[in-house]
């Protein structure tokens, strides 16, 4: 598996502060050293932060939903 697919894998679970100190050492360091992640990473922070500010205006729409997943398979 290459790197980038298994930081892709612990994105999820990091921001989420579910991964244990080795898998999240492991996220961070791989973080700094490539740029692509670590977009990605700012990208999905943003895109939580967002939804969280959506969700307390109102619920989710399905079509919502939609956009924002298109949005992360165009990164
Ligand atoms: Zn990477």
């Amino acid at each position: 598996m290459c790197e980038c697919d298994r930081c892709e894998q612990l994105l999820q679970p990091f921001l989420d502060r579910q991964l244990d100190e080795w898998e999240r050492a492991e996220a961070e360091e791989h973080l700094q050293r490539c740029s692509y992640c670590r977009r990605r990473y700012v990208f999905e922070e943003k895109l939580r932060m967002y939804v969280r500010q959506t969700v307390a205006a109102e619920a989710m729409s399905p079509e919502l939903k939609q956009k924002l997943a298109s949005l992360r398979i165009a990164l």
